[in-house]
């Protein structure tokens, strides 16, 4: 994210981290005014502090919505510390129609997509999961807006026979074209803002899930094809990424990805894992945006976050 969203402040404070591009896909961070010092990162990609948010969409989510209505699980989600843009990457900046981030932009897609695909027939359901401190909320849930969060049921994790995981009290609404899935992002947003306040529950420690569940069927036949695509707005990564288990999930399952033995994957231990369980690794697509700020004084947690984004690159 720039120094400030209305001037490009960055090319002339001496403040800023500069980023320098090596190769498409490779950067050296460095301070603007401390010439030696600077780190090398790799990446899979990188966009400049002037990037619009069509770009990004184009770039990174395009290609994982489309697949999952293909029937392919998919899950993008945005790490970074507290003040870096991961809501504005993900959901977008509140003013202005050319700043609607992922989410919008999916829904928009995925509704015009479904308009052009007649060999299927499409049933597209939502829901919006919030997780803090290890307790899930249903941010779709008719009586946040009047009660206490605390008398609202908590999301409850249930595992199968087969070890399916299973949300127990975690709404899902059908939604039948973008007008009306767009409403409840807005009411799910809302709601987030609201209970933000009565508990003291800062936005930056809690995830947020947003997940699209698509059914497709196809004419003449009784088979329905299901596929998730989770949206996902992860807690600052200031509290979490230095032994966060999280972070360990992610690591671990690149590994995984990467066929390097591991034993033991710890979903268990972490409510947001054992909901995208089955939308990582093995046959989902997947993307991490990393979000770093080019403040100076945020320069450490921005090498943490190139760091740990690196390491699953
Ligand atoms: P986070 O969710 O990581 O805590 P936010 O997304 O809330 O961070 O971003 C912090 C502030 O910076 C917000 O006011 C947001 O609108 C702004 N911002 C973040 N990224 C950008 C960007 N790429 N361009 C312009 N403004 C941005
Ligand atoms: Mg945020």
């Amino acid at each position: 994210r720039p120094m400030s969203s209305n001037v490009a402040a960055y090319e002339v404070d001496e403040e800023a981290v500069r980023v320098q591009w090596l190769m498409p896909r490779q950067a050296v961070l460095g301070m603007a005014n401390h010439q030696r010092e600077h780190y090398n990162f790799s990446f899979t990609g990188i966009f400049d502090v002037d990037a619009k948010q069509d770009a990004v969409f184009e770039n990174v989510a395009q290609k994982v919505i489309l697949g999952a209505l293909d029937g392919f699980n998919g899950t993008i989600f945005a790490y970074g510390q507290t003040g870096s843009g991961k809501t504005y990457t993900i959901t977008g900046g509140a003013e202005h129609y050319v700043d609607r981030g992922i989410i919008p932009r999916a829904i928009s897609l995925i509704f015009s997509e479904l308009g052009t695909r007649s060999e299927y027939t499409y049933t597209m359901h939502f829901s919006y999961l919030e997780i803090y401190n290890e307790t899930g909320y249903d941010l779709l849930n008719p009586d946040h807006e009047t009660k206490e969060l605390e008398d609202l049921p908590k999301v409850i994790l249930l595992e199968d026979d087969d070890s399916k995981i299973h949300l127990r009290n975690l709404s899902t609404h059908l939604a039948t074209n973008e007008e009306e899935a767009l409403n409840l992002l807005f009411l799910g947003d809302t709601n987030r803002m609201i209970s933000a306040t009565p508990m003291n529950m800062a936005s930056s420690r809690s995830h947020c899930i947003f997940t699209a569940y698509v059914e497709a069927r196809k004419a003449g036949e009784d088979t329905v094809r299901r596929s998730k695509l989770h949206l996902v707005d992860l807690a600052g990564s200031e509290r979490a990424s230095k032994t966060g288990i999280d972070g360990q999930v992610i690591i671990a399952l690149h590994e995984k990805i990467q066929g390097k033995p591991r034993s033991h994957i710890p979903y268990r231990n972490s409510m947001m894992t054992s909901v995208l369980r089955d939308s990582l690794g093995g046959n989902c697509r997947t993307v991490m945006i990393a979000t770093v700020s080019v403040a100076q004084d945020q320069l450490e947690e921005t090498i943490s976050t190139c760091r740990f984004a690196q390491r699953v690159a």
